[in-house]
């Protein structure tokens, strides 16, 4: 296949890769003219996009996002794609799916979970919105960069299943650093925690998978010093997100918004560039 790829960053440059050593004609373009090992650079989107069949966006935002489809979709061929694996905002989301159909392109939103190391390896999952045969002919390239890929629904459903699950994370990992705070202070061995939370009703992925406290369960951010992982400025960013959908639809989600006004005081007192289960420190300080 002829896949332009827009967007080589920490995500887009291993999955551009990955792409490309499976054979597709990979053509990409970054505004940071960076030359990548293993892909053909071009100087602008619309070079990359011209003869695609496929365009893969994986940008920071939805105004970038939005910038970038203005750009390339009068100039793609009727019947191509463009599937974007960014997390953006549900409205943005919605405007490009519009703008696409008017020049009779399909559009995917597909953002992703499994982080830079899940696209080195190819292992990403895809939670994606459109419709099903759009689906169907981009299923080899997702094949390719992730394990799992699954369709939730017409657009913007991906982007929405995408930032309700990064709430629950959210919301999750403040309630599993909250329990270890308050067992220290109760002089409970960290150790006995995990072994009893872990395989009761308490346990949850932050937990049993991605323990905040060092020396705790398997190997996660917290044993490297909270060196991320992912990082609370991008957990920070989809709370975010959580929050503009939650306010714009009318939903009550009060967890999210106190997890939100959390990383939010996370990330202007130690920085964004610090694994999200670093969130245990603030805790422990405060108590
Ligand atoms: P990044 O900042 O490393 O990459 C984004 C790239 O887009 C940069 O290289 C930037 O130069 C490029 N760019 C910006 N404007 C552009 C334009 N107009 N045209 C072409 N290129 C442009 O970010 P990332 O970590 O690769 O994340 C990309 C997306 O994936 C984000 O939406 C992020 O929320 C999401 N995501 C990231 C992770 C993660 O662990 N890093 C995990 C899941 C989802």
């Amino acid at each position: 296949m002829n896949v332009g790829f827009i967007g080589l960053g920490n995500m887009g440059k291993p999955m551009a890769i990955n792409l490309a050593t499976a054979g597709h004609n990979v053509i990409g373009y970054d505004v940071s003219n960076e030359n990548i090992d293993g892909i053909k650079t071009v100087k602008s989107g619309a070079e990359c996009a011209k003869d695609a069949q496929v365009v893969i966006t994986m940008l920071p935002d939805g105004e970038v996002l939005v910038k970038v489809a203005k750009e390339i979709l009068p100039l793609m061929t009727p019947g191509s794609i463009l599937l974007d694996c960014s997390t953006v905002d549900v409205e943005s989301t919605l405007e490009v799916a519009q703008m696409a159909s008017k020049f009779d392109i399909g559009s995917l939103d597909a953002p992703v979970s499994g982080g830079i190391l899940g696209a080195k390896a190819g292992t990403l999952t895809f939670m994606v919105g459109g419709v099903e045969a759009d689906f169907n002919k981009a299923k080899n390239l997702f094949d390719i960069m992730g394990q799992k890929f699954v369709l939730c629904g017409p657009a913007g459903s991906g982007q929405a299943v995408k930032i309700c699950n990064n709430m629950i994370l959210g919301a999750t990992m403040i309630a599993t650093c909250e329990a270890f705070a308050l067992a220290d202070k109760l002089n409970l061995s960290r150790e006995k925690m995990f072994e009893v939370v872990s395989t009761s009703s308490g346990y949850s992925w932050s937990m049993n998978a991605y323990c905040p406290a060092p020396g705790v369960g398997p190997t996660s951010p917290s044993d490297n010093n909270y060196e991320p992982g992912f990082s609370a400025a991008l957990m920070l960013k989809d709370l975010k997100l959580s929050q503009q959908a939650a306010k714009s639809v009318g939903a009550k989600t009060p967890i999210g918004e106190k997890a939100t006004e959390l990383y939010n005081d996370f990330v202007e007192k130690e920085g964004g560039n610090i694994d999200f289960s670093g969130m245990l420190r603030a805790l422990e300080e405060k108590s």
